[in-house]
């Protein structure tokens, strides 16, 4: 029997309906207030919330309770605690307080905090995001939480993006006023990302050392049939694979994550889902939950999902499209054109706002998604380059180019383009966007990133783009409040900023070498790798950018550069190391077997026959030369990464392994990867990528 989405959405969710019937009038009124403003909640507040909270987890099956949060490492994470207690009497009670409820101490103290904590202080406290809702998952209520030393140095990813999205709001409504928008209290800005992932046979997946430590193929030679025939992209769903998307959709259903869309993407085994969007902090708690059902429940149906940017070389990878906008809580998104002049001119601003920003904080959002990953597709010839632009779409680059020169937008008008006077023409949303190369464009009503990778939370690029936007509109909110005509100011602002930031506009094919050389004239940054990309975070400039918007303190932001190289380091460590371990133990050996085989066979068949054995000894002398390039190559990997490992300083070792580790791991790659096609079948030690790709 078909269960009706409305009767299971939300059902493992404390949301306002819950809370509304749960809570006594005052109380709910008091969380709502203290929810919208964002302020912190009182300990009689939070008592009673916390009561009706257990009694509504204990009747839902819950036994525990645990403050979820998003340390640096990317996943999330949580530490159970019972409602279990005694009363006075020695007697069993559930109990949860208020006081556990809005703060809790995990003893937390091996997350990476790139120093921040000295091991004196080596706890920290998590604090109740009353704004994202509690939840419960495999029979634990979890609490959305931010994560704080007792200095006050955040230590995960929640709290500067709750800081981020209070400094936008904080300018986009100083921008409102000077448009008049007084009854406007609080802008947010939305986000909805769609995930993309890999599925592969469990059975196969459990014979690959590479996919279980590291979550890509580290060898592995081209499947006869590829991506070529572009015929798994919107395909008939495999029923395997449809039993596991709607086990996958109920759940998250049931955890009120508003997923809409799932598809096959371009290459084979490879999926897309897609939600509503929401507000950044609930779109990216809701990311997290995505990404760690579709990994659970995938095991529940044989499967295992690969999250990993890159799983398959030669084979398109995972990205994680970031569409951003911001919406006011009177319903308007300020992204969209609206009808008259006015609204128009608003839009403008906002809009420029996002392209002086792309521009000249090419830097910050390039490194906001830089991970080991995700430099697999990002300026690896692959969608979309490490080079920032923005696509605008052809009609919208024409009525800014018009308001840039001082003409009039079509040549059937005699009127320029004239901001406050004029109504922007209707440009049908279907066209503006259908250019899947543009890492940041504009699809009519939005912005669409499209260069985090698919296993990254993306609370790092919204921190990003709410920043860099927020300081835009501080800029022009600054210029603005002061201008003695505020229209002729503003027609300058536009008109100023469009001038000055073009170069950053990009409709073209970003996939193609010339751009590369095109946007080196304009003087646009490309950075291709991680280590070239994340120093930039520590710059003066973007310092003081975090620290005038109270998003990160400049200790925080160094800290943070640490994690992320050594990140960066740790991953290619474990690459490298497993490629070692599966050449010495697996390739290596089964190779050596395999052309002792062959030697055998030709020689029993000359002894018995007198047979030339043409097959056997060309194969053999093929086979055997790989062999020993594949074991030259093993030691020489052997040796960078010893080197390596003895790098002390935390940046000279990621360039170190850009430059050094990873060339010695394709050099290791390569002829593995000729064995592969040269050796039987069944001699080979792990699925090919014909079983990964086609084999569900
Ligand atoms: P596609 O990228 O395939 O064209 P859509 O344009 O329909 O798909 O939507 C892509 C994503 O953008 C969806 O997750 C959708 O919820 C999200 N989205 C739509 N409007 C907004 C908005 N105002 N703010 C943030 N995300 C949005
Ligand atoms: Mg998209």
């Amino acid at each position: 029997m078909e269960k009706k989405i409305t009767d299971i959405f939300g059902t493992l969710v404390f949301d306002e309906d819950v809370m509304e019937e749960r809570l006594a009038k005052d109380t709910f009124r008091e969380l709502q207030k203290t929810m919208k403003e964002g302020k912190s909640l009182n300990i009689k507040i939070a008592n009673a919330v916390a009561n009706a909270m257990k009694d509504w987890a204990v009747e839902h099956g819950a036994t525990h309770y645990t403050h979820w949060f998003q340390p640096m490492t990317g996943v999330t994470a949580e530490k159970h605690d019972g409602f279990i207690g005694t009363n006075q009497n020695g007697k069993v009670i559930l109990e949860f307080s208020g006081k556990e409820l809005i703060k809790g101490e995990p003893d937390a103290s091996s997350f990476p905090n790139g120093g921040l904590r000295a091991t004196f202080e080596a706890r920290g406290y998590t604090a109740w995001d009353p704004t994202s809702y509690a939840f419960i998952k495999n029979g634990v209520l979890c609490i959305p939480t931010a994560f704080c030393s007792y200095s006050g140095h955040a230590l995960d990813k929640k709290t500067p993006l709750l800081r981020s999205m209070q400094a936008i709001n904080k300018q986009a409504l100083r921008i409102l006023k000077l448009f008049g928008n007084e009854n406007v209290k609080n802008v947010k800005t939305t986000v909805g990302p769609e995930q993309e992932y890999f599925l592969v046979d469990k059975k196969y997946y459990e014979q690959r050392k590479d996919l279980i430590y590291t979550g890509r193929t580290l060898f592995g030679a081209p499947s006869p049939k590829g991506q070529e025939m572009e015929d798994h992209y919107f395909g008939t769903i495999k029923s395997r694979v449809q039993e596991f998307m709607n086990d996958l959709n109920e759940e998250l259903w049931k955890l009120g994550v508003l997923v809409k869309t799932e598809h096959n993407e371009v290459a084979p085994a490879q999926h897309e889902l897609a939600p509503i969007f929401s507000t950044t902090n609930i779109a990216t708690d809701h990311n997290q939950l995505t990404m760690e059902l579709i990994q659970r429940i995938a095991k529940k149906h044989g499967l295992v999902a690969l999250l990993h940017e890159k799983p398959f070389d030669g084979i398109n990878g995972s990205g994680k499209h970031n569409n951003w906008s911001l919406s006011t809580d009177t319903g308007v998104n300020l992204l969209e054109p609206g009808d008259t002049p006015h609204e128009n001119a608003q839009f403008l601003l906002f809009l420029c706002a996002v392209i002086k920003a792309a521009d000249e904080h090419q830097d910050l959002l390039r490194l906001s998604v830089a991970t080991a990953g995700n430099d697999h597709r990002l300026g690896a010839n692959e969608a979309p380059p490490a080079i920032i632009s923005v696509f605008l779409g052809d009609e919208l680059a024409e009525i800014l180019k018009a308001i840039e020169e001082d003409r009039p937008y079509d040549s059937k008008e005699k009127e320029v383009m004239k901001i406050g006077a004029h109504v922007l023409p209707k440009f049908p949303k279907d066209t503006t966007d259908r250019n899947r190369t543009s890492p940041f464009a504009f699809t009519g009503n939005k912005f669409e990133f499209r260069m985090p990778g698919s296993s990254s939370s993306i609370a790092g690029c919204n921190i990003v783009l709410n920043t860099v936007i927020a300081d835009e509109l501080k800029e022009f909110a600054d210029i603005l409040e002061k201008a003695p005509d505020f229209s002729s100011a503003l027609h300058a602002l536009i008109q100023g900023t469009i001038k000055e930031h073009k170069r950053i506009i990009f409709n073209g094919n970003g996939y193609d070498d010339s751009w590369v050389e095109e946007a080196k004239k304009r003087g646009l940054l490309n950075l291709r790798t991680t280590p070239d990309a994340l120093p930039y975070f520590i710059k003066d400039e973007n310092i003081d950018l975090f620290k005038r918007h109270k998003v990160f303190d400049e200790e925080e932001v160094h800290s943070r550069y640490e994690i992320m190289m050594e990140e960066y380091v740790k991953i290619l460590h474990i690459e490298a190391l497993t490629m070692v371990n599966m050449a010495q133990k697996e390739i290596l050996p089964a190779v050596s077997q395999y052309s002792y085989d062959l030697a055998q066979t030709c020689a029993m068949k000359t002894e018995v026959a007198k047979l030339e054995n043409v097959y056997e000894k060309e194969t053999l002398k093929d086979v055997s030369a790989l062999l020993d390039k594949a074991f030259k190559a093993t030691k020489h990997l052997d040796k960078v990464l010893k080197e390596a490992e003895a790098i002390e300083d935390f940046e000279k070792a990621a360039f170190y392994y850009r430059d050094e580790v990873i060339p010695a791991m394709s050099a290791l790659r390569t002829p593995c990867d000729e064995l592969e096609t040269l050796t039987a079948e069944n001699v080979w030690p792990f699925p090919t990528y014909g079983k990964l790709l086609f084999g569900i």
